[in-house]
């Protein structure tokens, strides 16, 4: 895998970056985070100045559709030159009229069924584009497209700074510094239980919090009442059996009252992580090397924030290099908290199947 500064562009040379542009809006179409527009600014500069011209393909969805104008007018104000082409065909008179100075942004890349299904002849259509290929989307480098693996096959391929730092931090996974505690919340055990499994191999502690909690502390025989339970039968009774395993002995209930396991009645449900949890999670943080989270403790859109909150303001004051991740850790965790994390990935689903897999996800290896 060679990164960007590799690349030897040349003057004039048309940069195809896949980039990761997918943003949510919120209800007036603003955009609510620009994390990975910010994280993709670096890589446009080099293209840029070694007199290549940057096009960007991406996909995107939101509440809102699956445009790119918001992120057009992202780029613009923040001083590009920026344009956006609504249409990919027909490529023999776009290919060749790029303009130096100026960022291309082609519309949502998924409209075209060619790219899930890594068609052969949409691939070979995308190539014609450029001279080059860039990968500056980590968040999808978990995804077989045809974008992702069968378009740096027919390119000079490299990735772009921000998919190489993500490279770079999550590997520490791998061979981490010690005590290394593993944080994961949210709410699909069915997908989060071979991740979890990976890290008990890798960490020193895992904490489960968020609804992963409930089927855990199931299968250690407490009754979590009405608590949030998965939708599949899945066994996570080798999970539960770990030593590593540390689950919380507190929680908040429907009523925002703290419960302990031996109050939890058939109508109960377990919301938020409890305070003496908290305060030992905070400990265990407090005595680790490397701290990696994903997944709300609580239901933060309810306003379960607390166990989340008091995690966030601990790793961002903490000595422990912190690693944080997952669309809706970042969208429950204060911007201002984020400044204080070593590495806040852009990755969502990447992440965790980059972690669970060793590193090998499809577009890594296609640029192997
Ligand atoms: P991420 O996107 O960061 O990986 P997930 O998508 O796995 O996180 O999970 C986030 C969801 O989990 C949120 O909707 C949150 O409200 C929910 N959640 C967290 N804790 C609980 C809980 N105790 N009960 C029900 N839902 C919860
Ligand atoms: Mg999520």
């Amino acid at each position: 895998m060679n990164t960007i500064s590799e690349s030897d562009i040349q003057p004039g040379n048309r940069v195809i970056i896949r980039s990761s542009l997918n943003v949510s809006l919120n209800n007036d179409g603003q955009i609510v985070d620009d994390l990975r527009l910010r994280r993709i600014t670096d890589t446009i500069d080099i293209v840029i100045s070694a007199g290549g011209m940057p096009i960007l393909i991406s996909h995107i969805k939101n509440d809102q559709g699956s445009t790119m104008k918001p992120v057009v007018n992202w780029f613009k104000e923040f001083g590009y030159n920026t344009i956006l082409i609504s249409d990919y065909y027909p490529f023999d008179e776009l290919k060749n009229n790029f303009l130096p100075n100026t960022v291309y942004v082609f519309e949502n890349l998924r409209d075209y069924p060619g790219e899930k299904n890594n068609e052969e002849s949409f691939t070979t259509d995308l190539a014609k584009y450029g001279d080059v290929y860039i990968n500056e989307s980590f968040d999808a480098a978990h995804r077989a497209h045809a974008s992702t693996v069968a378009l740096p096959k027919l390119l000079p391929s490299f990735v772009g700074l921000n998919f190489a730092a993500e490279v770079f931090e999550l590997s520490k996974v791998f061979e981490p510094d010690r005590p290394f505690t593993f944080i994961i919340g949210g709410a699909k055990i069915e997908t989060k239980a071979p991740l979890i499994r990976k890290l008990l191999e890798k960490a020193d502690k895992v904490f489960v919090g968020g609804a992963l909690m409930n089927p855990l502390l199931a299968a250690r025989g407490i009754n979590v009442g009405n608590s949030k339970m998965p939708e599949v039968d899945i066994d996570v009774s080798d999970i539960a059996a770990s030593e590593k395993l540390v689950l919380p002995i507190d929680f908040i209930d429907q009523n925002r009252d703290v419960v302990t396991i031996d109050q939890i009645s058939d109508d109960t449900q377990l919301l938020d992580v409890g305070p003496d949890s908290t305060a030992q999670l905070l400990e265990l943080i407090s005595t680790s090397k490397l701290v990696v989270w994903n997944g709300p403790l609580g239901l933060y859109e309810q306003g379960y924030v607390d166990s989340t909150d008091a995690v966030a303001q601990t790793l961002s004051q903490s000595d422990c290099y912190s690693i944080i991740g997952g669309g809706d850790t970042l969208a429950a965790v204060d911007d201002a908290v984020e400044q204080g994390i070593n590495w806040i990935s852009t990755g969502g689903g990447a992440m965790l199947d980059f972690i669970e897999s060793d590193g090998d996800l499809p577009a890594i290896k296609a640029l192997q």
